[in-house]
């Protein structure tokens, strides 16, 4: 008999057929007279409904073990499933004792209770589906920046520079004494990347659209349920970009042509398509940081940490601000020079000194995404640079000033924050294969 995979046989074309499936069983009720069970392969969401006489059933069989099933495909009298698969065989090619596995058959288990099995997590119906979503997204990111005519680069993993001058850094060098004669393996300090942005602007110099997605690494001594230790981001860089009204219509434009991409696909069942749509057919308000902490303040018995001008937003202040600004996603403009890395844009003709940086703070978890123009002067760099005592350092981005420099900027958009909003995942680590944080790597 063909193979199917179970995907096939919805598509009618099989029925009459004498077919095979490989899968594992999401569902099992043994009754008087036949066994009902249902079969997914991965294939989609859907599992096939097998009939099969009582007298096939096996001790062996049940929910989560993984099956082959040999029969006809028949039509289904039911209108619930289209077709259904008479069986005349079944084997049982791997057991799963029910005793021992996490998952139990018609039980909704929490994200977190599915998380502290890292290595089954897939196999429920929750976590599957979120993966798809992930892989489904990450192809329309690509679509996106492919359609609009940037070039992906692929920054290096290992680099020698602290992009954000955060202190976050996991440094790089093989174990043991191989090449202790040498000194350390690159000669220079090495660390994980913390942001492919430097290497976006390298680039820039000559391509004007380009960008990079791809794991990112910060040891962030927290338990939030925002941050990893290893996550994705999505970073773009744009040459020719005068304004932060030029650089935000990018911004929002990839936001929301991604996620509609991803959403129409796989989100359409779920009431949160309609919330997505809502959001992003607006335009995305704007307002400076000043005004922001002026907001802040007005409210500030609601805060633990209350504000102050020149202070970094918390994720509460953040909530607060999307909340305010009517439950859609905001951009937050031109915050204190001091709290932005040195190579964001100095807005000279403002009275308290800022930068033209802008981060974009999303419903349910704040700050999704943070870009600026970057400083394209000569120079205000090389003094920014001397006055971080950075000047060797960064000769190599200097130079990327003195020969043929334009005005340029762009963002970075953490990835799985991407997702949490637009799942609704409370958690980060909820919605990553595979997560890292402090005390935690598994697997
Ligand atoms: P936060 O203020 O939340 O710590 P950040 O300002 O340090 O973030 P950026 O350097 O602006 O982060 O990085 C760009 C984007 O990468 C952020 O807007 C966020 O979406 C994502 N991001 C940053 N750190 C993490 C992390 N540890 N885990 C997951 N995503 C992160
Ligand atoms: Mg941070
Ligand atoms: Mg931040
Ligand atoms: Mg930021």
């Amino acid at each position: 008999p063909t193979k199917l995979r179970v995907s096939e046989a919805f598509l009618d074309a099989q029925v009459g057929e004498k077919v095979r499936i490989q899968g594992w069983v999401r569902s099992f009720r043994p009754q008087k007279q036949n066994l009902f069970l249902h079969v997914n392969d991965g294939s989609s969401l859907k599992s096939l409904q097998v009939i099969a006489p009582a007298a096939m059933n096996d001790p062996l069989l049940g929910f989560g073990c993984a099956v082959e099933v040999r029969g006809i495909l028949k039509k289904s009298p039911h209108s619930k499933q289209p077709v259904e698969l008479e069986a005349e065989q079944i084997w049982v090619i791997g057991e799963c004792n029910p005793v021992d596995f996490p998952f139990k058959i018609k039980e909704r288990h929490s994200l977190e209770y599915i998380r502290q099995f890292l290595h089954l997590r897939c196999r429920t119906n929750a976590f599957s589906s979120l993966l798809r979503i992930r892989s489904e997204a990450t192809a329309a990111v690509h679509s996106y920046f492919k359609n609009n005519g940037f070039l992906l680069v692929h920054t290096p993993t290992i680099t020698s520079n602290d992009c954000e001058g955060a202190g976050e850094l996991f440094q790089v060098e093989p174990p043991g004494t191989t090449f202790a004669n040498e000194g350390s393996f690159f000669s220079v300090p090495v660390y994980l990347t913390v942001s492919g942005q430097l290497h976006l602007e390298v680039m820039s110099g000559a391509f004007p659209r380009v960008y990079t997605f791809g794991p990112t690494f910060r040891a962030e001594n927290s338990q939030s349920r925002r941050h990893l230790a290893e996550f994705f981001m999505v970073e773009a860089e744009i040459s020719f970009t005068e304004s932060i009204e030029d650089l935000t219509k990018v911004w929002k434009t990839a936001a929301s042509d991604f996620t509609i991409i991803s959403a129409y696909i796989f989100l359409s069942p779920l009431h949160l398509k309609d919330t997505l749509d809502d959001m992003l057919r607006k335009s995305f308000p704007v307002i400076t940081y000043t005004e922001a902490i002026d907001i802040l303040k007005r409210s500030s018995e609601t805060f633990t940490f209350p504000t102050d001008w020149g202070c970094d937003l918390m994720t509460e202040h953040e909530k607060f601000l999307v909340k305010h600004c009517g439950n859609i996603p905001v951009f937050v403009t031109d915050y204190p020079h001091d709290l932005k890395p040195f190579y964001a844009r100095d807005n000279q003709d403002h009275p308290k000194h800022t930068a033209a940086a802008v981060d974009l703070l999303v419903p349910g978890v704040g700050e999704l995404s943070g870009g600026s123009l970057r400083e394209e002067r000569l120079d205000l760099l090389r003094s920014r640079l001397g006055e971080c005592g950075l000047e060797d350092t960064y000769s190599w981005y200097l130079d990327l000033r003195r020969f043929g420099s334009v005005p340029h900027g762009g963002f970075g958009l953490g990835f799985e924050r991407y997702l949490q909003c637009i799942l609704g995942v409370d958690n980060i680590k909820d919605v990553i294969p595979f997560p890292r944080f402090s005390h935690s790597c598994l697997l």
